[in-house]
């Protein structure tokens, strides 16, 4: 099947890659995260990409427009939402993508990634998959967690400190912040068992 892989950076695609060429689909790559913050981070991460697509022979559509704007007018006071909101736009960006280019089926390597919230990404891709006359092609990526990281070390590819946009930025670095969190979580929690 002729499949395509959106990429949220250069290190998690490694063995997403692997895994669908493994299984005889072929495989092209979308770079599209208007969420990645700042711009620097975002060059690295893209370079990243390019610097994987030549080395596997994969090929890969990059979009190199920096998405402050467009993701920060979709998240500005949705903040507790950002994450579901973040993923919309990348997964549907995708699959048009996919459906103007002739794909017959698409999927992501967010799935490979321990941190995102992989219940809700098949629950979209599959919707997404529905709406749009296309397959969603899913695989417990995080199963290759960490062949992946190994692979990207050896490859010496750029390995992102934090998930991409800037609100994930200040909760990798701001140690009060988090305890700041850490405390509402345990009184709201503490609320709701009274
Ligand atoms: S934490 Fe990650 S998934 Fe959530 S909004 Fe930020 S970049 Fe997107």
């Amino acid at each position: 099947m002729r499949v395509l892989l959106h990429l949220c950076c250069g290190p998690c695609a490694i063995y997403p890659l692997k895994r669908l060429r493994a299984k005889g689909h072929e495989v092209s790559g979308l770079f599209y995260n208007p969420n990645i913050h700042p711009y620097q981070e975002f060059r690295r991460r893209m370079g990243a990409v390019r610097e994987l697509a030549d080395a596997a022979n994969f090929p890969v559509e990059i979009e190199r427009k920096y998405g402050l704007s467009e993701y920060l007018q979709q998240v500005v006071f949705h903040e507790q939402e950002r994450c579901p909101i973040c993923y919309e736009m990348r997964l549907v960006k995708t699959v048009e993508t996919a459906v103007a280019q002739g794909f017959e089926g698409f999927t992501t390597t967010l799935l490979y990634s321990k941190y995102q919230n992989h219940g809700l990404l098949i629950r979209r891709c599959e919707q997404l998959a529905e709406a749009h006359n296309l397959s969603f092609v899913y695989e417990d990526f995080r199963e290759g967690w960490q062949e992946g990281i190994d692979s990207s070390i050896e490859m010496g590819l750029y390995r992102q400190p934090y998930c991409g946009c800037i609100y994930s930025e200040q909760e990798r670095y701001d140690k009060r912040w988090k305890k700041r969190r850490k405390a509402e979580a345990a009184a709201r929690a503490a609320l709701q068992s009274q």
